[in-house]
């Protein structure tokens, strides 16, 4: 049972495995010797696969500390179907800790579906995309604020009026999430693009974040989870749609976001899901001697749905993200 398999990427085949719970090494080709871990359960009876991602982000840990917990708490012979889980989906960003790979200083979020002979992002998001997204009936990734900024608990999900995003919005209701946000439009290169690219429903989680995993944040991810194999029928048991405190609307982009004008030390002067009015200031820039450097200000009103936590920040750098009342 705690025997982990290597095998090589392209070999990865979960129905010839057969049922049971399994540990597997993708090893990725390339000089640098890259693997993904594999956590998967195959269910007793058929049904449908859920696909979930964490550690896309390598400073986003929560959800690798919930994938692994699901994992070791789910029995092969109670599931119909399977539990697809990539818990380090970016091995060397999260071995740096870091939000990008310091191999490419690429984010993996922004190159999906990859390339067979691009950079070690670039492969790891093309195996991610024909290996493991392709084999989904529904994409559930977990991010959260990572090192640098804080969000509320928020699912977000495919907000488009086609089959792929009803799917995904009936999903994000039964996450149970105190906070809902609509994407009528994605940007390009994410996982969660792969999917809607191929008509794979989903759903991504992110949460406070702050490099601590506290048992609230734990459970939001790991009760999430389980809500969402049992909305698919994966485990048994039924999910009550829990309606959200907060829906939002709007592009979830993190790139833009209201950006540093200058390098400095940023004092915030909101909080998450506040409502902001155009020309609010939502913080200033200090310098070493406490003397405002620049004062952010919003430029159009809204709600504050992420921030920057981590105080140092360079020019260009995000540092609030706007959204609106769905
Ligand atoms: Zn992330």
């Amino acid at each position: 049972m705690d025997e982990v398999r290597s095998i090589s990427a392209d070999q990865f085949d979960p129905e010839a495995l057969g049922p049971g719970a399994h540990r597997l090494r993708l090893v990725l080709p390339g000089p640098e010797g890259v693997s993904l871990p594999v956590l998967l359960i195959t269910g007793h009876s058929p049904g449908k696969t859920l696909v979930v991602l964490a550690g896309v982000h390598g400073d986003e840990v929560e959800g690798i500390r919930a994938l692994q917990e699901v994992f070791a708490s789910l029995k092969p012979e109670r599931l119909q179907g399977r539990f697809l889980a990539i818990p380090v989906a970016n091995p060397p960003a999260t071995r740096a800790g870091r939000r990008t790979s310091p191999q490419d200083d690429q984010n993996l979020a922004r190159v999906f579906p990859g390339r067979r002979e691009g950079t070690v992002t670039e492969r790891i998001a093309s195996i991610l995309s024909e290996t493991i997204i392709a084999r989904a009936d529904f994409l559930l990734d977990l991010h959260s604020g990572g090192i640098a900024y804080e969000f509320p608990f928020l699912v977000g999900y495919d907000g488009s009026d086609t089959e792929w995003g009803r799917a995904s919005r009936e999903a994000a209701f039964a996450f149970g999430a105190p906070v809902l946000w609509a994407h009528p439009t994605i940007p390009p290169g994410r996982s969660i693009s792969e999917a809607a690219r191929r008509h794979i429903p989903w759903l991504y989680v992110e949460a406070p974040g702050g490099g601590r995993i506290t048992s609230a944040v734990l459970t939001f991810y790991t009760r999430g989870v389980r809500r969402l194999l049992a909305h698919l029928r994966i485990l048994s048991g039924s999910v009550r749609p829990r309606p959200p405190r907060w829906h939002l609307l709007g592009e979830g982009d993190l790139d833009r976001a209201i950006l540093s004008p200058t390098s400095g030390f940023f004092v915030p002067l909101v909080r998450v899901l506040d409502r902001v009015r155009p020309g609010q200031t939502l913080g200033v820039l200090r310098d070493s001697f406490g003397r405002t450097r620049a004062s952010i200000e919003a430029p159009q009103d809204g709600r504050v749905v992420a921030r920057r936590a981590f105080p140092i920040v360079a020019a260009g750098e995000p540092l609030v993200l706007l959204a609106h009342d769905a």
